[in-house]
């Protein structure tokens, strides 16, 4: 039985593609059956982060010495999150493809990373969270993009482990409209992001392990101001996973 709905699927899949071809989102060539969004050879650049990485921030650390460390960033900075998680370098093609998902509005583009959802090691630690909360955008874009990227890879992430019963919640709200923060310099950063996050409802976060999630991470501060805010508000632990990093 199982095997006839699988080949039914498949049957499907291959009648769509004749009556629909698809090509590649970033080449153009003609996409096989096999093949979804992306070509064989553009798929192969996309870069996933390896370890040894940093506990804290996930960036790559040289792989000699202790596996489990953190970076010279994080030792001086003392970041709020505890620890992070990322699956790809935010670097060509990916920027391209966020690119394309953020500003063509193509959010069914993220399924290219959702194998790498699966397979990363956050899941294995997910038992441990008792909340998923997406990093938020401020009202006006989100009405304008018609989503909020960081909360459909919650989402997914929550599929993903349905059996775990772990639930996300929007705890997090953005007051203010900001620059991006990859274009400002260092204080800049920090008075862009001064007051623009806040709790939905005071006490939300309390005694709560909570996992933060967002789609680009680029100098971390849009992160860390969100795990500062939670932390205010009583969480226990907050780590953090960004699909891209750069
Ligand atoms: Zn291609
Ligand atoms: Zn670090």
């Amino acid at each position: 039985m199982f095997s006839l709905k699988t080949d039914l699927n498949s049957y499907w899949r291959s009648l769509l593609r004749i009556l629909y071809p698809a090509n590649c989102i970033l080449c153009g060539i003609p996409l096989v059956l096999e093949e979804t969004h992306l070509c064989e050879i553009c798929a192969k650049r996309i870069e996933p982060i390896k370890a040894p990485t940093c506990l804290r921030c996930a960036t790559p650390i040289p792989p000699y010495g202790n596996r489990y460390s953190t970076c010279s960033n994080c030792r001086s900075e003392r970041p709020h999150y505890d620890r992070g998680f990322a699956l790809v370098r935010y670097e060509d093609p990916v920027k391209t493809i966020f690119h394309q998902i953020k500003f063509e509005k193509k959010i069914w583009l993220l399924n290219i990373f959702s194998k790498l959802l699966e397979r990363s090691s956050v899941p294995a630690e997910t038992n441990g969270y008792d909340l998923i909360v997406p990093v938020p955008l401020d009202r006006s874009r989100e009405r304008n993009r018609g989503f909020n990227q960081a909360a459909v890879i919650a989402q997914r992430l929550v599929r993903i482990h349905s059996a775990s019963g772990f639930r996300m919640v929007k705890i997090l709200k953005k007051k203010k409209r900001t620059l991006p923060q990859s274009q400002l310099r260092r204080q800049d950063r920090l008075n862009n992001l001064a007051g623009a996050f806040g709790i939905r409802k005071q006490g939300m976060a309390r005694n709560k392990r909570i996992l933060l999630v967002d789609d680009i991470f680029t100098t971390g501060s849009t992160m860390n101001e969100c795990a500062k805010i939670l932390k205010e508000d009583g969480a226990e632990r907050v780590d953090f996973l960004a699909v891209a990093r750069s």
